[in-house]
């Protein structure tokens, strides 16, 4: 087709009413909600962009697959249509479904992690890194340097650096180090992908010492998306086939189907090796369910299956990443500083550039997320010194890199018009931004306080 406008590839036959609040009474919930936006109803919420996790709309065959869930204790058919897609698509071995993608991890680590060990990741996710540690291992990210750089609009900033690599497989021992993993895309360093290219080289080194290499493939599509755009070589490569490519490298993968399998709730380990998918499966059947269902009901592996095959439609996914990059691009042209290139799922405001007259520790992007939701009633997410702010051994506050505001695009879920609302809301919030005031926190949780913190505006 000739024309430029990209449509959303889909009509809507169901639909919800979405809350219309007036500034007064978002002043008035914002303040009840201790300054903190998971503290808020969702009800209160008109635009809700706090993640693209669970948050997808299923498709009219997905629900009609649901409707077919076969819900037998052990060897439901659901479970062998849903394995029958995932080896389809990876070409992996042994496919284990779980709750979400933290319960591939638990396991996983559990059995390979372990003190002394080192897992080495691009980013680790935040689930990921707990699980990690909590085995008691070390996560170790090591992503180019250029997906450190909010600023830098290069390609596939989501690349491990495999000359990093290989030295701290050396330093610490190929047999310290049980397993290498790739985040595709890389969630944490801003949705940015990582090249087959790099993929390779990857595994290369993995060869080179006898470690496995796996996907945390939560955007597994999302990225094929841009190899086949961004990547010499590849344009003309359908979807899945670049998909199996991509997977032909690794020896297994943790899932999320919360993001690419477009839907609530799910997720699968898959892994080739025999004798780790025996460890798997008795370690499953004690804490998930047996394995045909992995704590999940049979419709939800019905409806993974079928998510998964939607997911690397052409035209879905163009849909889905020029639409991300249709909101990054309108706040780009506007001079409003985000985090570049423009990733996959989500479009990331850089608050420090945006608010430089509040200091780090006044959490200019806690500030910028509730000034979204005063203006407009969007929800975005603090990914900064809220979140990922320590304090040292005296207790001082030690601030994060960078100071972003996640705005993630939940999938098939808002139409163009709602993201030119987003975008006005911005533009408006960005003219006041010399108005804006620093925040203090005045409860917290000893880890994880974002989730649960309060505070309060400083006053001068
Ligand atoms: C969401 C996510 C996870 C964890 O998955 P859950 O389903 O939330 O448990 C792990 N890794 C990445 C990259 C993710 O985005």
């Amino acid at each position: 087709m000739a024309f430029k406008t990209i449509i959303e590839p889909f009509r809507i036959k169901m639909v919800e009413p979405l809350r219309i609040t007036t500034p007064e009474e978002r002043y008035r919930i914002l303040d009840q909600a201790h300054h903190n936006l998971f503290l808020i109803k969702a009800d209160d919420i008109l635009i809700d962009l706090l993640t693209d996790s669970g948050t997808s709309a299923m498709s009219a065959a997905q629900w009609a697959r649901m409707m077919e869930g076969d819900e037998s204790y052990a060897g439901c058919h659901s479970f062998f249509d849903f394995e029958k897609v995932v080896k389809d698509l990876t070409g992996l071995k042994h496919i284990f479904p779980v709750h979400q993608g933290r319960a591939a991890e638990r396991i996983l680590f559990s059995l390979i992690g372990g003190k002394g060990k080192t897992i080495i990741n691009n980013t680790h996710f935040d689930t990921t890194r707990a699980n990690v540690e909590f085995s008691g291992a070390e996560a170790l990210d090591l992503v180019v340097a250029q997906g450190l750089d909010p600023e830098l609009d290069v390609p596939f900033k989501g690349n491990m650096d495999t000359d990093a690599l290989e030295q701290a497989i050396r330093e610490r021992g190929p047999e310290n180090v049980p397993l290498v993993l790739l985040t595709i895309t890389n969630n944490s360093g801003g949705g940015q992908p990582v090249s087959m290219a790099n993929i390779r080289e990857t595994r290369k080194i993995c060869n080179r010492f006898g470690i496995p290499l796996f996907f945390d493939a939560c955007r597994f599509a999302e990225n094929a998306y841009f190899i086949q755009q961004g990547e010499a070589g590849f344009k003309d490569w359908p979807i899945p086939k670049i998909v199996r490519e991509m997977f032909s490298n690794v020896d297994g993968a943790t899932m999320s189907a919360k993001k690419d399998a477009l839907v609530n709730i799910g997720g699968f380990l898959a892994v080739n090796s025999d004798e780790l998918s025996d460890q798997i499966r008795n370690l499953e059947i004690l804490t998930e369910g047996y394995p045909t269902y992995g704590g999940l009901a049979g419709r939800d592996l019905a409806a993974m299956a079928q998510g998964l095959q939607e997911v690397v439609d052409q035209s879905y996914l163009e849909y889905r990443i020029r639409s991300t990059q249709y909101l990054g691009n309108a706040l780009i042209k506007s001079g409003i500083p985000v985090l570049k290139p423009i990733g996959g799922h989500a479009v990331y405001l850089n608050a420090k550039a945006m608010l430089p007259h509040i200091p780090v520790h006044q959490f200019p992007g806690q500030v910028l997320a509730c000034a979204l939701y005063l203006e407009g009633g969007i929800r975005s997410v603090e990914i900064g010194s809220l979140m990922f702010g320590k304090k040292d051994h005296r207790g001082a506050e030690v601030p994060a890199k960078l100071e972003l505001v996640r705005l993630a695009i939940p999938r098939r879920v808002y139409t163009q018009s709602h993201i030119d609302y987003v975008i006005e809301v911005i533009q408006s919030v960005f003219q006041k931004r010399h108005d804006l005031r620093g925040l203090q926190i005045c409860q917290e949780a000893p880890y994880l306080r974002h989730f649960t913190a309060h505070l309060k505006p400083i006053q001068e």
